[in-house]
């Protein structure tokens, strides 16, 4: 990704003002229920007045509102907690895949506000033409969130490969681009979203990491530590470790779908043998099925595949546990090496889950060390298929988070 912030201002950095805007708008959105004025002064250690003060920016910027307070037994007012605002700046979340286009818009709450899904093929289409429809899509999702009272303020890009840190994607295998400066070929259209100082523009980022760090951001919070594998027709994983994402010396990490698992086995695109894309790849796991990928419609192979396991079709279940034991070959060799106690399965493998999981979990009982003593979850991601563009847009909303006077400062 680029993990490049935008710059800031040194003295603007350490004014005192916007320190705690972000103190208190932080306890606000960490908060399990709703917090007082009283709450967060006790919170932050800072005075009642100051909090109210606080409040009062955050709320005429339309950061946080007031929540419906809650009926209470006895005399006197309640007092009126404070929740993120649903209207205000959101974020922008964006996915290019070898088979769809996603976009979709999150509030400061994290909830996903719009959701656009294209299904199209698009390894033919040149990457500037594949960015263009991005842009036609984002467009109306600028539209329809500015009708929910939203205000577009930093997009993200998931892309499925490797990016240097100027979000040029340096190769992205499965959907044939090499070198494609997508920050560039953007700039050639009009801005997808609004100029908020200190939240960039747009970031691109690989799509297992963002993946990955939508789940660990989910609520209710997960584990601190686990692996999330996105299988479509690459399969990429993101490492989190002890709360954070694991990058790798170069931002590279992660590339799961490229760990042998059988070292003299079928030809990869990376030039490798044997890689478990060749074997739990989304087209891998179709053709085993003897289902005909180009007859199916993009976005039917995962719904066709569950459709068949669930009628009890053996071709497809076979080719699901192949897949499964595949992956749980790798994601033994991973375990051992990490300690990771949790792995989210997500993208194409999460409506897959209930076939996969099992072929994977024996594959981890019979080679992680540790397993007798310190079971791992094998489970499906919460956010769906779409988890690498809602995780997108949650980067956006987590640096608007961070820095809330970038959008108080902001000009217009
Ligand atoms: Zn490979």
């Amino acid at each position: 990704m680029s993990p490049t912030h935008a710059p800031v201002g040194a003295a603007r950095q350490g004014s005192l003002r916007e320190l705690n805007l972000a103190l208190v708008l932080g306890r606000i959105a960490a908060a399990d229920r709703p917090p007082s004025r009283a709450d967060l002064a006790t919170a932050t250690g800072l005075t009642r007045a100051t909090v109210s003060a606080v409040v009062e920016d955050l709320l005429a910027g339309q950061l946080v509102s007031e929540a419906e307070p809650a009926p209470r037994a006895g005399a006197g007012r309640p007092a009126r907690g404070l929740v993120l605002a649903d209207q205000g700046p959101a974020g922008l979340g964006l996915e290019v895949n070898v088979d769809y286009l996603t976009v979709c818009v999150v509030d400061l709450a994290g909830q996903v506000r719009h959701r656009t899904v294209h299904r199209a093929d698009l390894r033919p289409v040149a990457p500037e033409d594949a960015l263009a429809r991005l842009v036609d899509l984002a467009r109306q999702a600028r539209a329809d969130a500015a009708r929910q009272g939203l205000t577009l303020a930093g997009a993200a890009l998931a892309v499925p490969g490797l990016i240097d840190d100027s979000g040029q994607v340096r190769l992205a295998p499965n959907l044939g681009w090499r070198d494609v400066p997508v920050p560039e070929l953007l700039s050639a259209h009009p801005p997808l979203t609004d100029r908020v100082p200190d939240v960039p523009a747009l970031v691109v980022d690989n799509e297992a990491n963002l993946a990955a760090l939508g789940e660990l951001h989910s609520r209710p919070p997960g584990p601190a530590s686990f692996l999330h594998i996105s299988g479509e027709v690459g399969i990429g994983a993101g490492i989190v470790l002890d709360g954070a994402l694991f990058r790798g010396a170069r931002g590279w990490s992660g590339e799961i779908g490229h760990l042998p698992v059988h070292p003299q086995g079928r030809p990869c695109r990376c030039g490798g043998r044997g890689c478990l894309e060749q074997y739990a790849g989304q087209e891998a796991i179709v053709a085993a099925a003897g289902l005909v990928r180009a007859e199916l419609p993009a976005d039917t192979a995962t719904a066709r595949l569950a459709e068949l396991a669930e009628a009890g079709e053996p071709a497809a279940l076979r080719a699901l546990n192949d897949a499964g034991t595949a992956l749980g070959v790798a994601v033994a060799g991973v375990v051992n090496l990490l300690d990771l106690d949790t792995v989210v399965l997500g993208g194409g493998y999460a409506p897959l889950a209930p076939w996969l999981c099992p072929p994977v979990l024996a594959e981890i009982k019979a080679r992680v060390l540790t397993a007798a003593w310190s079971p791992v979850t094998v489970r499906p991601s919460t956010l769906g298929p779409e988890a690498a563009a809602v995780g997108a847009a949650g980067s956006v909303v987590r640096r608007i988070v961070a820095r809330p006077a970038g959008w108080l400062n902001r000009a217009g």
